[in-house]
């Protein structure tokens, strides 16, 4: 299949990238490469792009004539969205909605949405499902349910059909060790912990340590990047056999604390890491762990990185590689 792959020199993207090009498919990256890296897109066609520029988006889709697309291109940290919100309507909603309609007008009306856990919100319960109510504290979270909300009203109004996944915290790099997280500013969690480990940072800072939670440090659920990648190929199955739209949560349904990633960072690397405790970060939850049972069930997808343990190796490798 000839894919549109928005913001896949990103981190999810290239990795997805890979995955697509395991499986013959065809995918065009588009990306600005404001995040993104053009080394990271491995082999495949890349078209260094804006979603605020749809002339050369609808160039796109007429050369390569795109039949469907997955868009993980968008602005993407917490508090820098509670500190700029504009930016992250415009990035995140706008240039969404511009993309949607070049998809429109080339008749392509099948779309994959890189969405998040942000949008539920504080969690009623610990392992949150699909079905938890949407109440996202932050402008990103809110980017990104106003961004499901228009693929709702598309699909009533245009038939466009969607699959929305919601990551819970994307982690690890890919076993070739070719591909990675490399963000620029860092600013998660397990990158910056080992980049201490390396000596690239003195320390890492504990936000917030007076949380209501078993160590007072938040709980994240970390999944596995090529698991992500992999839901993706196939909630593309899914979407191009069903002709249906659906919603999947992604994660391990294991929840870990700031203070657990940095313990198992410190056996995997064998470096002491230096921790100095400061206060919460704004935007951030207490605790964030998926259901994700829907996706085991309806998409067969299982996770192959079970361990903490073995996405913070994978993690870890790519660093030492890339310093
Ligand atoms: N965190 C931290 N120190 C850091 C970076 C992150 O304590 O230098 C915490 C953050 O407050 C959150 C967790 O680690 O509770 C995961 O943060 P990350 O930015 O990796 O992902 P997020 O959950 O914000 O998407």
């Amino acid at each position: 299949m000839r894919i549109l792959v928005t913001g896949g020199a990103g981190y999810v993207g290239s990795h997805t990238v890979k995955e697509l090009l395991a499986r013959d498919h065809y995918p065009i990256v588009y990306d600005n490469l404001s995040q993104g890296h053009k080394e990271a897109v491995l082999s495949g066609e890349l078209i260094v792009g804006d979603l605020a520029n749809q002339e050369e988006l609808r160039k796109c889709f007429d050369k390569y004539k795109i039949e469907v697309v997955i868009h993980f291109a968008a602005s993407c940290y917490v508090a820098e969205s509670v500190k700029n919100p504009a930016w992250y309507y415009e990035n995140n909603v706008v240039n969404g909605l511009n993309l949607l309609k070049v998809m429109l007008e080339f008749g392509v009306k099948k779309i994959v949405f890189s969405s998040s856990c942000a949008v539920y919100g504080i969690p009623a319960k610990i392992s949150i499902p699909e079905s938890h109510p949407l109440n996202p504290i932050n402008p990103y979270g809110m980017t990104k349910l106003i961004f499901e909300k228009i693929l709702k009203d598309y699909e009533g109004a245009y038939k466009m059909k969607y699959i929305s996944l919601r990551y819970f915290n994307a982690a690890g790099a890919d076993e070739s060790g070719k591909i990675g997280e490399d963000h620029n500013p860092e600013t998660h969690l397990i990158p910056l912990v080992l980049q201490t480990a390396l000596g690239q940072k003195k320390n890492i800072e504990i936000f917030g340590t007076d949380y209501n939670t078993p160590d007072k440090t938040c709980i994240r659920d970390y999944i596995h990047v090529s698991d992500l990648a992999r839901a993706h190929i196939l909630a593309l199955e899914k979407l191009t056999k069903e002709e249906s739209s659906d919603i999947f949560n992604l994660g391990l349904g294991k929840g870990y604390s700031v203070r657990e990633v940095i313990e198992t960072a410190r056996k995997i690397t064998k470096k002491p890491i230096k921790i100095v405790e400061t206060g919460r970060r704004a935007g951030d939850l207490p605790q964030l762990v998926a259901d994700a049972s829907k996706a085991e069930r309806e998409l067969n997808w299982k996770p192959k990185y079970t361990k903490l343990e073995n996405i913070i190796q994978t993690a870890w490798r790519w660093h030492k590689n890339n310093p």
